[in-house]
């Protein structure tokens, strides 16, 4: 992972690179985020700039200062997150493989493949979707301390640091919290601890006191667009698409990013699907239910996500709040029409079907039976209006 990857977090970038540049790196570090952030693309590409043996250090009007060069063997290794100084330690439970003692160590290919299948935007409930624990909790427990202590008492690959990447430090398990914390205190040299957290309120106070905090903010529309634009080459009416898509969150245009940068496909299938609803057209519905339900989980759930966008745009368009309609082209126009159908007297019912939707996705529900409950849910609320 490259700086130059990551979508905005201009001034942070450079603050990190210069503490490398500069030698002091601080051994401790905890990036706080909102779900959806950078935090996991950030603490690798500051891992990667680290350790890369060929750095690039660019000229003063350039943006970023400097990045890693992505081509010599560690850089390699990084993109492959597969460096042996490298260490991450996650939230994990027990499950069919791993029956008892769960440490990170055992899921670590699972995770791999999570981050790079999730574009490095995963989230706590993908992540235990992935090892297949949706309804246990996963915690950061002792046999995982242990691991960490042992990890670092090894000598390091090519006498480089080593760096321990710790994902949702707020799931640290209190039984573990004391071993962490002394090795905070009196880290082995060489080491960079780089905690992640969506969460403050969550955390020990004894870990925030020993931690170097990197406060992650809201990307800007700005920042997206010039993203877009440097990175996929997208214009006009395309671009403010996908800024107002985002909506200030880069992980809802992953999907969309990985597949084409053509249009959105939410749109025509979310419009579809509220106008069957309001025709109470039950035969089409079952048969979108059924063309929906094969689209994949994560599509599903971003297109309820999507579907929840528009539903609040709707409530703004119907407030008189237009300055709030973040939509172009043929979407604005939907939003606007459909506004006379979602509005006060039920945006709030219909987000909450959307919301459960999505919910009972992401806990691997019957995704058939759930879009074809929401949908009739939602044909009962238009047809209630009528
Ligand atoms: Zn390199």
């Amino acid at each position: 992972m490259l700086f130059k990857e990551i979508v905005g977090h201009k001034d942070l970038k450079n603050r990190l690179i210069r503490s490398v540049l500069n030698n002091r790196i601080s051994h401790a570090q905890l990036f706080l985020g909102d779900e959806g952030s950078e935090k996991l693309a950030l603490s690798i590409a500051y891992a990667q700039f680290i350790s890369c043996s060929n750095k690039q250090i660019y000229s003063p009007d350039n943006e970023l200062i400097a990045d890693s060069c992505g081509s010599c063997p560690s850089c390699i290794k990084y993109q492959k997150l597969a460096h042996p100084d490298l260490h991450f330690i996650f939230p994990v439970a027990t499950t069919k493989k791993v029956n008892s003692k769960p440490t990170s160590k055992q899921f670590m290919s699972e995770w791999r493949e999570a981050l790079l299948e999730s574009n490095y935007y995963l989230n706590l409930n993908e992540w235990y979707a992935k090892i297949g624990i949706e309804n246990k909790q996963g915690k950061i427990g002792v046999d995982d301390a242990n691991q960490v202590i042992k990890t670092l008492g090894l000598s390091s690959y090519e006498g480089n640091y080593k760096v321990m990447i710790i994902w949702m430090i707020e799931k640290l398990h209190h039984a573990a919290a004391p071993k962490l914390l002394k090795l905070l205190e009196e880290p082995p040299a060489k080491t960079l601890f780089i905690l992640l957290s969506e969460d403050s309120n969550q955390l020990l106070k004894t870990i925030l006191s020993r931690t170097q905090l990197i406060k992650l903010l809201p990307i800007k529309d700005d920042e997206i667009r010039d993203y877009l634009h440097r990175n996929f080459q997208l214009t006009g009416e395309r671009i403010d698409n996908m800024v107002n898509l985002a909506d200030g969150n880069f992980k809802h245009l992953i999907p969309i990013l990985s597949n084409s940068v053509e249009d959105n496909p939410y749109f025509s299938h979310f419009r579809e699907m509220m106008l069957l609803a309001y025709r109470q057209d039950f035969v089409k519905m079952r048969s979108k239910a059924d063309e929906l339900s094969k689209i994949g989980r994560e599509n599903i759930k971003q297109l309820m996500q999507y579907g929840l966008r528009i539903v609040r745009m709707c409530l703004y368009y119907d407030l008189g709040n237009t300055n709030l309609v973040k939509s172009t082209g043929a979407e604005l126009n939907f939003i606007q029409k459909f506004s006379h159908f979602v509005n006060q007297s039920n945006a709030e019912e219909i987000s909450a079907l959307l919301n459960q939707a999505n919910f009972h996705i992401s806990r691997n529900v019957n995704a058939k039976i759930t879009l074809m409950d929401t949908l009739l849910r939602i044909s009962l609320i238009f047809n209630q209006q009528k």
